[in-house]
Protein backbone atom coordinates (compact mmCIF):
# COMPACT_ATOMS: atom_id res chain seq x y z
CA UNK A 1 0.00 0.00 0.00
CA UNK A 2 1.71 3.48 -0.68
CA UNK A 3 0.91 6.28 1.12
CA UNK A 4 -1.23 9.04 0.05
CA UNK A 5 0.98 12.26 -0.88
CA UNK A 6 0.52 15.64 1.10
CA UNK A 7 -1.42 18.50 -0.50
CA UNK A 8 0.11 21.72 -0.41
CA UNK A 9 -0.56 24.77 -1.00
CA UNK A 10 1.15 27.53 -2.48
CA UNK A 11 0.88 30.87 -1.96
CA UNK A 12 1.54 33.46 -4.81
CA UNK A 13 2.55 37.23 -3.66
CA UNK A 14 5.05 38.83 -5.68
CA UNK A 15 6.22 36.14 -7.14
CA UNK A 16 4.00 35.85 -10.46
CA UNK A 17 5.69 33.41 -12.50
CA UNK A 18 6.38 29.51 -12.96
CA UNK A 19 9.99 29.91 -13.87
CA UNK A 20 12.49 29.58 -10.99
CA UNK A 21 10.18 29.65 -8.32
CA UNK A 22 11.46 27.77 -5.63
CA UNK A 23 7.93 28.19 -3.76
CA UNK A 24 6.05 26.22 -6.77
CA UNK A 25 9.13 23.66 -6.66
CA UNK A 26 8.88 22.72 -3.48
CA UNK A 27 5.00 21.94 -3.26
CA UNK A 28 5.70 20.48 -6.54
CA UNK A 29 8.73 18.09 -5.12
CA UNK A 30 6.28 17.12 -2.12
CA UNK A 31 4.90 14.66 -4.41
CA UNK A 32 0.57 15.62 -3.63
CA UNK A 33 -1.94 17.74 -5.23
CA UNK A 34 -0.76 21.07 -5.54
CA UNK A 35 -2.90 24.09 -4.97
CA UNK A 36 -2.09 27.25 -6.00
CA UNK A 37 -3.32 30.19 -4.48
CA UNK A 38 -3.63 34.34 -4.66
CA UNK A 39 -5.36 36.34 -1.73
CA UNK A 40 -6.22 39.94 -1.98
CA UNK A 41 -5.52 41.22 1.13
CA UNK A 42 -4.76 44.76 0.90
CA UNK A 43 -6.55 47.28 3.65
CA UNK A 44 -7.36 50.65 2.50
CA UNK A 45 -6.12 52.46 5.51
CA UNK A 46 -2.71 50.87 4.76
CA UNK A 47 -0.64 54.01 3.41
CA UNK A 48 0.77 51.49 0.96
CA UNK A 49 -1.52 49.62 -0.43
CA UNK A 50 -0.78 48.98 -3.82
CA UNK A 51 -1.97 51.82 -6.37
CA UNK A 52 -4.27 52.46 -9.05
CA UNK A 53 -1.64 51.41 -11.49
CA UNK A 54 -0.08 48.44 -9.74
CA UNK A 55 -3.72 47.35 -9.48
CA UNK A 56 -3.89 47.55 -13.33
CA UNK A 57 -0.90 45.25 -13.58
CA UNK A 58 -1.83 43.12 -11.44
CA UNK A 59 -5.05 42.41 -13.08
CA UNK A 60 -3.41 41.24 -16.38
CA UNK A 61 -0.46 39.54 -14.33
CA UNK A 62 -2.95 36.98 -12.57
CA UNK A 63 -4.68 36.53 -15.51
CA UNK A 64 -1.38 35.41 -17.24
CA UNK A 65 -0.32 33.30 -14.57
CA UNK A 66 -4.28 31.89 -14.17
CA UNK A 67 -3.19 30.63 -18.01
CA UNK A 68 0.06 29.46 -17.35
CA UNK A 69 -1.21 26.93 -14.85
CA UNK A 70 -4.07 25.77 -16.86
CA UNK A 71 -1.59 24.49 -19.64
CA UNK A 72 0.42 22.93 -16.85
CA UNK A 73 -3.22 21.38 -15.85
CA UNK A 74 -3.49 23.32 -12.73
CA UNK A 75 -5.40 25.93 -11.87
CA UNK A 76 -5.05 29.51 -9.43
CA UNK A 77 -7.50 29.96 -7.23
CA UNK A 78 -8.12 33.97 -5.98
CA UNK A 79 -9.36 34.49 -2.74
CA UNK A 80 -10.20 37.50 -0.56
CA UNK A 81 -8.45 38.22 2.96
CA UNK A 82 -7.86 38.21 5.46
CA UNK A 83 -4.70 36.18 4.84
CA UNK A 84 -4.70 33.75 7.94
CA UNK A 85 -8.85 33.32 7.34
CA UNK A 86 -8.37 32.81 3.51
CA UNK A 87 -5.64 30.13 3.89
CA UNK A 88 -7.13 28.52 7.26
CA UNK A 89 -10.43 28.24 4.85
CA UNK A 90 -8.42 26.52 2.02
CA UNK A 91 -6.87 24.47 4.29
CA UNK A 92 -9.95 22.86 5.50
CA UNK A 93 -11.19 22.62 2.15
CA UNK A 94 -8.61 20.97 0.75
CA UNK A 95 -6.86 18.92 3.24
CA UNK A 96 -3.87 20.81 2.74
CA UNK A 97 -0.62 19.96 5.33
CA UNK A 98 1.95 22.64 4.36
CA UNK A 99 1.67 26.21 2.51
CA UNK A 100 4.54 27.46 0.58
CA UNK A 101 5.30 31.04 -0.43
CA UNK A 102 7.85 33.38 -1.07
CA UNK A 103 9.97 35.90 0.90
CA UNK A 104 8.98 39.11 1.11
CA UNK A 105 10.93 42.23 2.95
CA UNK A 106 7.96 45.07 3.57
CA UNK A 107 7.83 45.81 7.17
CA UNK A 108 3.80 45.22 7.02
CA UNK A 109 3.75 42.01 5.03
CA UNK A 110 6.64 40.29 7.33
CA UNK A 111 5.26 41.14 10.30
CA UNK A 112 1.91 39.81 8.61
CA UNK A 113 3.69 36.69 7.99
CA UNK A 114 5.44 36.24 11.21
CA UNK A 115 2.19 36.26 13.28
CA UNK A 116 0.64 33.69 9.73
CA UNK A 117 3.13 31.17 10.47
CA UNK A 118 3.19 31.36 14.26
CA UNK A 119 -0.71 30.49 14.22
CA UNK A 120 -0.14 27.76 11.26
CA UNK A 121 2.15 25.69 13.26
CA UNK A 122 -0.27 26.23 16.55
CA UNK A 123 -2.88 24.75 13.73
CA UNK A 124 -0.25 21.90 12.69
CA UNK A 125 0.21 23.28 9.03
CA UNK A 126 3.69 23.58 8.02
CA UNK A 127 4.89 26.53 6.11
CA UNK A 128 8.00 27.46 4.37
CA UNK A 129 9.58 30.43 3.06
CA UNK A 130 11.50 30.51 -0.03
CA UNK A 131 14.04 32.98 -1.36
CA UNK A 132 13.24 34.35 -4.63
CA UNK A 133 13.05 38.05 -4.88
CA UNK A 134 16.73 39.17 -4.43
CA UNK A 135 20.10 37.67 -5.29
CA UNK A 136 21.29 37.82 -1.70
CA UNK A 137 19.66 37.70 1.59
CA UNK A 138 19.45 41.01 3.40
CA UNK A 139 20.13 39.35 6.35
CA UNK A 140 23.44 37.76 5.28
CA UNK A 141 24.93 40.69 4.29
CA UNK A 142 26.31 43.27 7.03
CA UNK A 143 29.55 45.69 7.31
CA UNK A 144 32.64 44.35 9.36
CA UNK A 145 31.07 45.62 12.50
CA UNK A 146 28.26 43.93 12.18
CA UNK A 147 25.57 46.63 11.20
CA UNK A 148 23.77 46.94 8.04
CA UNK A 149 25.00 48.61 4.95
CA UNK A 150 24.06 52.77 4.43
CA UNK A 151 27.21 53.45 1.18
CA UNK A 152 25.80 51.12 -1.71
CA UNK A 153 29.90 50.56 -2.75
CA UNK A 154 30.72 48.47 0.09
CA UNK A 155 27.78 46.78 -0.33
CA UNK A 156 27.75 45.40 -3.61
CA UNK A 157 31.60 44.65 -2.95
CA UNK A 158 30.29 42.31 0.24
CA UNK A 159 27.71 41.49 -1.83
CA UNK A 160 30.41 40.01 -5.11
CA UNK A 161 32.64 38.80 -2.58
CA UNK A 162 29.75 36.06 -1.36
CA UNK A 163 29.76 34.10 -5.24
CA UNK A 164 27.66 34.04 -8.42
CA UNK A 165 23.81 34.11 -7.39
CA UNK A 166 22.21 30.32 -7.32
CA UNK A 167 21.18 28.94 -11.03
CA UNK A 168 17.35 29.66 -11.86
CA UNK A 169 15.59 26.14 -12.22
CA UNK A 170 12.63 25.96 -14.88
CA UNK A 171 8.89 25.53 -14.51
CA UNK A 172 8.29 22.27 -13.08
CA UNK A 173 6.90 19.84 -16.24
CA UNK A 174 3.81 19.05 -13.99
CA UNK A 175 1.61 20.05 -11.16
CA UNK A 176 -0.60 17.42 -9.70
CA UNK A 177 -4.50 18.47 -9.10
CA UNK A 178 -6.44 17.87 -6.62
CA UNK A 179 -9.39 15.36 -6.73
CA UNK A 180 -11.55 18.44 -6.17
CA UNK A 181 -10.85 21.84 -6.53
CA UNK A 182 -11.64 24.70 -4.12
CA UNK A 183 -13.92 27.39 -4.80
CA UNK A 184 -12.48 30.30 -6.48
CA UNK A 185 -13.42 34.59 -7.16
CA UNK A 186 -13.51 35.07 -10.76
CA UNK A 187 -10.85 38.14 -11.34
CA UNK A 188 -13.15 40.57 -12.10
CA UNK A 189 -14.57 40.31 -8.71
CA UNK A 190 -11.43 41.44 -7.08
CA UNK A 191 -12.05 44.97 -8.64
CA UNK A 192 -8.30 45.40 -9.69
CA UNK A 193 -9.20 46.98 -12.99
CA UNK A 194 -10.44 50.59 -12.79
CA UNK A 195 -13.75 51.52 -13.20
CA UNK A 196 -13.53 54.73 -15.66
CA UNK A 197 -11.12 53.18 -18.33
CA UNK A 198 -7.44 55.73 -18.10
CA UNK A 199 -5.26 52.83 -18.47
CA UNK A 200 -5.19 52.54 -22.19
CA UNK A 201 -1.74 54.18 -22.77
CA UNK A 202 -0.56 51.26 -19.91
CA UNK A 203 -2.22 48.83 -22.02
CA UNK A 204 -0.59 50.22 -25.07
CA UNK A 205 2.94 50.32 -23.03
CA UNK A 206 3.51 46.64 -21.27
CA UNK A 207 2.26 43.36 -21.38
CA UNK A 208 2.44 42.23 -18.07
CA UNK A 209 3.21 38.41 -17.40
CA UNK A 210 5.64 36.06 -17.54
CA UNK A 211 5.51 35.52 -21.57
CA UNK A 212 5.51 39.06 -22.38
CA UNK A 213 8.58 39.41 -19.62
CA UNK A 214 10.68 36.76 -21.23
CA UNK A 215 10.49 38.42 -24.78
CA UNK A 216 11.32 41.62 -23.12
CA UNK A 217 14.16 40.52 -21.55
CA UNK A 218 15.37 39.02 -25.09
CA UNK A 219 14.91 41.88 -26.92
CA UNK A 220 17.19 43.57 -24.30
CA UNK A 221 19.78 41.73 -24.08
CA UNK A 222 19.81 40.79 -27.92
CA UNK A 223 19.91 44.67 -28.40
CA UNK A 224 20.40 46.76 -26.40
CA UNK A 225 22.37 45.92 -23.36
CA UNK A 226 25.93 46.50 -25.00
CA UNK A 227 25.01 50.54 -24.74
CA UNK A 228 23.54 50.32 -21.95
CA UNK A 229 26.29 52.36 -20.11
CA UNK A 230 26.01 55.02 -22.30
CA UNK A 231 22.28 54.67 -23.15
CA UNK A 232 20.73 54.46 -19.88
CA UNK A 233 20.77 58.17 -19.22
CA UNK A 234 19.22 59.39 -22.57
CA UNK A 235 15.36 59.47 -21.86
CA UNK A 236 14.48 60.25 -25.55
CA UNK A 237 15.80 56.29 -26.35
CA UNK A 238 15.09 52.98 -25.49
CA UNK A 239 18.51 52.36 -23.60
CA UNK A 240 17.07 50.34 -20.38
CA UNK A 241 15.98 47.66 -19.95
CA UNK A 242 12.17 48.28 -18.50
CA UNK A 243 12.01 44.91 -16.47
CA UNK A 244 11.27 47.38 -13.36
CA UNK A 245 7.03 46.11 -12.79
CA UNK A 246 8.15 42.77 -13.97
CA UNK A 247 10.80 42.38 -11.12
CA UNK A 248 8.58 43.98 -8.78
CA UNK A 249 5.85 42.28 -9.64
CA UNK A 250 8.28 38.42 -9.63
CA UNK A 251 7.48 37.53 -13.28
CA UNK A 252 10.85 36.79 -13.87
CA UNK A 253 13.35 35.76 -10.95
CA UNK A 254 16.27 38.23 -10.44
CA UNK A 255 18.37 35.38 -10.70
CA UNK A 256 17.15 34.47 -14.35
CA UNK A 257 17.97 37.52 -15.63
CA UNK A 258 21.43 37.88 -13.60
CA UNK A 259 21.93 34.62 -15.26
CA UNK A 260 20.76 35.56 -19.02
CA UNK A 261 23.39 38.04 -18.48
CA UNK A 262 25.90 35.94 -17.61
CA UNK A 263 25.33 33.95 -20.45
CA UNK A 264 25.95 36.75 -22.95
CA UNK A 265 29.34 37.71 -21.58
CA UNK A 266 30.41 34.25 -21.90
CA UNK A 267 29.04 33.58 -25.16
CA UNK A 268 31.14 37.24 -26.62
CA UNK A 269 34.33 36.27 -24.44
CA UNK A 270 34.14 32.68 -26.18
CA UNK A 271 33.60 34.51 -29.53
CA UNK A 272 36.20 36.95 -29.15
CA UNK A 273 33.82 39.49 -29.81
CA UNK A 274 35.24 42.98 -30.86
CA UNK A 275 33.61 46.23 -30.00
CA UNK A 276 33.13 44.93 -26.08
CA UNK A 277 30.95 47.39 -23.60
CA UNK A 278 30.98 47.19 -20.44
CA UNK A 279 26.84 47.73 -20.76
CA UNK A 280 26.77 44.27 -19.54
CA UNK A 281 28.48 44.90 -15.81
CA UNK A 282 27.04 48.08 -15.33
CA UNK A 283 23.45 46.58 -15.95
CA UNK A 284 23.94 44.18 -13.08
CA UNK A 285 25.35 46.79 -10.60
CA UNK A 286 21.93 48.54 -11.21
CA UNK A 287 20.34 44.98 -10.04
CA UNK A 288 22.96 45.97 -6.93
CA UNK A 289 20.67 49.16 -6.10
CA UNK A 290 17.86 47.17 -6.51
CA UNK A 291 19.16 45.22 -3.69
CA UNK A 292 20.55 47.87 -1.67
CA UNK A 293 17.23 49.44 -1.49
CA UNK A 294 15.70 46.10 0.05
CA UNK A 295 18.69 45.67 2.21
CA UNK A 296 17.52 48.87 3.80
CA UNK A 297 13.98 48.42 3.98
CA UNK A 298 14.38 45.28 5.97
CA UNK A 299 16.94 46.82 8.63
CA UNK A 300 15.25 50.63 8.39
CA UNK A 301 11.77 49.64 8.03
CA UNK A 302 10.88 53.24 9.42
CA UNK A 303 12.25 54.73 6.59
CA UNK A 304 9.30 54.24 4.34
CA UNK A 305 7.58 57.12 5.59
CA UNK A 306 10.98 59.12 7.79
CA UNK A 307 13.90 59.91 6.85
CA UNK A 308 16.75 58.06 7.11
CA UNK A 309 19.11 61.16 8.66
CA UNK A 310 16.62 62.05 11.02
CA UNK A 311 17.83 65.62 11.17
CA UNK A 312 15.40 65.99 7.85
CA UNK A 313 12.43 65.43 9.87
CA UNK A 314 12.67 69.17 10.49
CA UNK A 315 12.85 70.33 7.37
CA UNK A 316 11.00 73.46 6.94
CA UNK A 317 8.90 71.90 3.36
CA UNK A 318 6.36 73.77 2.44
CA UNK A 319 2.96 73.11 1.61
CA UNK A 320 1.28 74.21 -1.87
CA UNK A 321 -1.49 72.30 -3.89
CA UNK A 322 -1.32 74.81 -6.47
CA UNK A 323 2.35 73.43 -7.25
CA UNK A 324 1.36 70.22 -7.03
CA UNK A 325 -1.13 69.85 -8.67
CA UNK A 326 0.96 71.53 -11.89
CA UNK A 327 4.11 69.20 -10.85
CA UNK A 328 1.24 66.19 -11.13
CA UNK A 329 0.26 66.94 -14.46
CA UNK A 330 3.30 67.95 -16.09
CA UNK A 331 2.42 71.99 -16.06
CA UNK A 332 5.67 73.35 -14.15
CA UNK A 333 7.07 75.41 -16.87
CA UNK A 334 9.97 73.09 -17.30
CA UNK A 335 9.96 71.14 -20.26
CA UNK A 336 11.77 67.84 -19.10
CA UNK A 337 9.87 67.80 -15.63
CA UNK A 338 6.78 68.18 -17.33
CA UNK A 339 7.41 65.54 -20.31
CA UNK A 340 8.51 63.14 -17.09
CA UNK A 341 5.23 63.35 -15.02
CA UNK A 342 3.35 62.84 -18.57
CA UNK A 343 5.32 59.89 -19.38
CA UNK A 344 4.39 58.75 -16.07
CA UNK A 345 0.42 59.61 -16.23
CA UNK A 346 0.27 57.99 -19.76
CA UNK A 347 2.26 54.98 -19.36
CA UNK A 348 2.86 54.08 -15.83
CA UNK A 349 6.59 54.41 -15.66
CA UNK A 350 9.57 56.98 -16.20
CA UNK A 351 13.07 56.92 -17.05
CA UNK A 352 15.45 56.75 -14.52
CA UNK A 353 17.18 59.81 -14.99
CA UNK A 354 13.67 62.07 -15.16
CA UNK A 355 12.63 60.29 -12.05
CA UNK A 356 15.85 62.12 -10.72
CA UNK A 357 14.93 65.36 -12.17
CA UNK A 358 11.36 65.47 -11.22
CA UNK A 359 11.62 64.18 -7.88
CA UNK A 360 14.61 67.29 -7.36
CA UNK A 361 12.09 69.70 -8.72
CA UNK A 362 9.43 68.75 -5.66
CA UNK A 363 11.72 68.68 -3.42
CA UNK A 364 14.27 71.39 -3.72
CA UNK A 365 12.70 73.93 -6.39
CA UNK A 366 9.10 73.27 -4.82
CA UNK A 367 10.28 72.17 -1.42
CA UNK A 368 7.36 70.03 -0.94
CA UNK A 369 8.21 66.98 1.28
CA UNK A 370 9.81 63.56 -0.47
CA UNK A 371 6.68 62.11 0.64
CA UNK A 372 4.27 63.95 -1.80
CA UNK A 373 6.01 62.53 -4.59
CA UNK A 374 6.98 58.47 -3.11
CA UNK A 375 2.83 58.93 -2.73
CA UNK A 376 2.06 59.94 -5.80
CA UNK A 377 4.56 57.95 -7.98
CA UNK A 378 2.83 54.87 -5.67
CA UNK A 379 -0.66 55.13 -7.30
CA UNK A 380 1.13 55.96 -11.03
CA UNK A 381 3.68 53.63 -11.56
CA UNK A 382 3.18 50.37 -12.84
CA UNK A 383 6.49 49.08 -11.00
CA UNK A 384 5.51 51.08 -7.75
CA UNK A 385 7.93 49.09 -5.32
CA UNK A 386 8.01 49.91 -1.35
CA UNK A 387 12.07 49.87 -1.08
CA UNK A 388 12.98 51.03 -4.58
CA UNK A 389 10.35 54.10 -4.09
CA UNK A 390 11.66 54.62 -0.88
CA UNK A 391 15.31 54.92 -1.72
CA UNK A 392 14.60 56.98 -5.07
CA UNK A 393 12.89 59.51 -3.29
CA UNK A 394 15.15 60.04 0.05
CA UNK A 395 18.29 59.42 -2.49
CA UNK A 396 16.61 62.47 -4.70
CA UNK A 397 15.97 64.31 -1.06
CA UNK A 398 19.57 63.66 0.39
CA UNK A 399 17.66 62.29 3.48
CA UNK A 400 18.67 58.91 2.76
CA UNK A 401 21.61 56.44 2.63
CA UNK A 402 24.40 57.00 0.37
CA UNK A 403 21.79 59.90 -0.97
CA UNK A 404 22.91 63.01 -3.33
CA UNK A 405 23.69 65.86 -0.76
CA UNK A 406 20.66 67.93 -0.07
CA UNK A 407 22.61 70.90 -1.80
CA UNK A 408 23.33 68.98 -5.59
CA UNK A 409 20.50 70.36 -7.10
CA UNK A 410 19.41 69.40 -10.37
CA UNK A 411 19.02 71.79 -12.82
CA UNK A 412 15.83 70.75 -15.00
CA UNK A 413 17.25 72.97 -18.08
CA UNK A 414 20.41 71.56 -18.43
CA UNK A 415 19.51 68.42 -17.48
CA UNK A 416 17.29 68.44 -20.32
CA UNK A 417 20.20 70.11 -22.57
CA UNK A 418 22.83 67.03 -21.52
CA UNK A 419 20.44 63.83 -21.75
CA UNK A 420 18.16 64.89 -24.79
CA UNK A 421 19.97 67.20 -26.53
CA UNK A 422 17.32 66.75 -29.67
CA UNK A 423 14.36 67.50 -27.17
CA UNK A 424 12.92 63.69 -28.43
CA UNK A 425 11.67 62.88 -25.53
CA UNK A 426 9.99 66.37 -24.57
CA UNK A 427 8.77 66.34 -27.88
CA UNK A 428 7.07 63.36 -27.68
CA UNK A 429 5.14 64.45 -24.02
CA UNK A 430 4.94 68.01 -24.63
CA UNK A 431 3.82 67.86 -28.28
CA UNK A 432 2.52 72.07 -27.83
CA UNK A 433 6.28 73.22 -28.07
CA UNK A 434 7.81 70.20 -30.30
CA UNK A 435 8.32 73.39 -33.38
CA UNK A 436 10.46 75.33 -31.13
CA UNK A 437 14.25 74.68 -32.25
CA UNK A 438 16.27 72.53 -30.42
CA UNK A 439 18.03 75.76 -28.59
CA UNK A 440 14.93 76.60 -26.84
CA UNK A 441 13.26 73.28 -26.41
CA UNK A 442 14.38 72.95 -22.67
CA UNK A 443 13.86 77.07 -21.95
CA UNK A 444 10.61 78.36 -24.02
CA UNK A 445 10.62 81.33 -21.59
CA UNK A 446 14.11 82.33 -23.12
CA UNK A 447 12.95 82.10 -26.71
CA UNK A 448 12.84 85.31 -28.65
CA UNK A 449 9.06 85.86 -29.91
CA UNK A 450 9.08 85.55 -32.78
CA UNK A 451 10.67 81.53 -32.28
CA UNK A 452 7.46 81.56 -30.05
CA UNK A 453 4.92 82.79 -32.76
CA UNK A 454 6.66 80.11 -35.60
CA UNK A 455 6.16 77.11 -33.27
CA UNK A 456 2.60 78.31 -32.39
CA UNK A 457 3.22 78.66 -28.80
CA UNK A 458 1.78 81.46 -27.01
CA UNK A 459 3.36 81.09 -23.22
CA UNK A 460 0.83 81.14 -20.14
CA UNK A 461 -1.72 80.11 -22.41
CA UNK A 462 -0.62 77.08 -24.89
CA UNK A 463 2.19 76.13 -22.58
CA UNK A 464 2.88 77.24 -18.87
CA UNK A 465 5.37 79.94 -17.97
CA UNK A 466 7.93 78.32 -14.82
CA UNK A 467 6.09 78.15 -11.92
CA UNK A 468 9.33 79.08 -10.14
CA UNK A 469 12.61 80.58 -11.27
CA UNK A 470 15.01 77.49 -10.66
CA UNK A 471 17.96 80.08 -9.72
CA UNK A 472 15.65 81.59 -6.82
CA UNK A 473 14.24 78.49 -5.81
CA UNK A 474 17.98 76.68 -5.44
CA UNK A 475 18.96 79.66 -3.50
CA UNK A 476 15.67 79.44 -1.02
CA UNK A 477 16.42 75.65 -0.67
CA UNK A 478 19.97 76.33 0.09
CA UNK A 479 19.30 79.09 2.56
CA UNK A 480 16.24 76.07 3.94
CA UNK A 481 19.27 73.48 4.06
CA UNK A 482 21.92 75.12 6.10
CA UNK A 483 18.95 76.34 8.42
CA UNK A 484 19.11 72.64 9.30
CA UNK A 485 22.43 72.49 9.24
CA UNK A 486 22.79 75.17 11.65
CA UNK A 487 21.10 72.28 14.14
CA UNK A 488 23.67 69.85 13.79
CA UNK A 489 23.43 68.07 10.14
CA UNK A 490 26.28 67.63 8.52
CA UNK A 491 26.86 70.29 5.41
CA UNK A 492 28.96 67.75 3.71
P1 LIG B 1 17.05 49.45 -15.90
O1 LIG B 1 17.99 50.60 -16.06
O2 LIG B 1 16.92 48.54 -17.03
O3 LIG B 1 17.53 48.68 -14.60
C1 LIG B 1 17.29 47.29 -14.37
C2 LIG B 1 16.62 47.07 -13.06
O4 LIG B 1 17.45 47.48 -11.99
C3 LIG B 1 15.33 47.86 -12.89
O5 LIG B 1 14.26 47.20 -13.50
C4 LIG B 1 15.21 47.94 -11.38
O6 LIG B 1 14.65 46.78 -10.85
C5 LIG B 1 16.67 48.03 -10.94
N1 LIG B 1 17.06 49.43 -10.75
C6 LIG B 1 17.56 50.27 -11.67
N2 LIG B 1 17.83 51.47 -11.11
C7 LIG B 1 17.48 51.36 -9.81
C8 LIG B 1 17.52 52.26 -8.71
N3 LIG B 1 18.00 53.51 -8.83
N4 LIG B 1 17.07 51.83 -7.52
C9 LIG B 1 16.61 50.57 -7.36
N5 LIG B 1 16.56 49.68 -8.37
C10 LIG B 1 16.99 50.07 -9.57
N6 LIG B 1 12.23 51.62 -9.28
C11 LIG B 1 11.24 50.72 -9.09
O7 LIG B 1 11.37 49.57 -9.53
N7 LIG B 1 10.11 51.06 -8.41
C12 LIG B 1 9.91 52.31 -7.89
O8 LIG B 1 8.88 52.56 -7.25
C13 LIG B 1 10.92 53.29 -8.12
N8 LIG B 1 10.76 54.56 -7.68
C14 LIG B 1 11.76 55.49 -7.92
C15 LIG B 1 11.60 56.79 -7.44
C16 LIG B 1 12.59 57.74 -7.66
C17 LIG B 1 12.39 59.16 -7.15
C18 LIG B 1 13.76 57.39 -8.35
C19 LIG B 1 14.85 58.40 -8.59
C20 LIG B 1 13.95 56.09 -8.80
C21 LIG B 1 12.96 55.12 -8.59
N9 LIG B 1 13.11 53.79 -9.06
C22 LIG B 1 12.11 52.88 -8.83
C23 LIG B 1 14.40 53.33 -9.65
C24 LIG B 1 14.50 53.40 -11.17
O9 LIG B 1 14.10 54.65 -11.64
C25 LIG B 1 13.70 52.32 -11.88
O10 LIG B 1 13.97 51.06 -11.32
C26 LIG B 1 14.06 52.25 -13.37
O11 LIG B 1 13.81 53.48 -13.99
C27 LIG B 1 13.25 51.16 -14.03
O12 LIG B 1 13.47 51.13 -15.41
P2 LIG B 1 14.22 49.90 -16.09
O13 LIG B 1 13.62 48.63 -15.66
O14 LIG B 1 14.26 50.17 -17.55
O15 LIG B 1 15.66 50.06 -15.45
Amino acid sequence: MTATKPTSIVWFRNDLRLDDNRALQAAAAAGGPVIPVFLWTPREEDLWAPGAASRWWLHQSLEALSQALREKGSRLILRRGPSLTALQELILATGASKVFWSRRYEPAVRKRDEQLRAALRKANVETEECSGALLFEPDELHTKSGNPFQVFTPFWKSCLAKGEPAQPAAAPRTLAAPATWPDSLPLEQLNLEPTIDWAAGLKRAWTPGETGTRKQLRKFVQQAITDYKTARDQPGIDGTSRLSPHLHFGEVSVRRVWHQIRKLQERRAAGGERGWKPGPEDYLRQLGWREFAHHLLYHFPHTTGQPLREQFARFPWRRSKTDVTAWRKGQTGYPLVDAGMRELWSTGWMHNRVRMVVGSFLVKDLRISWLEGARWFWDTLVDADLANNTLGWQWVAGCGADAAPYFRIFNPVSQGERFDPQGEYVRRWVPEIARLPNRWIHKPWQAPPEALKTAGIVLGKTYPNPIVDHAVARREALTAFQGLSKHGLDSE
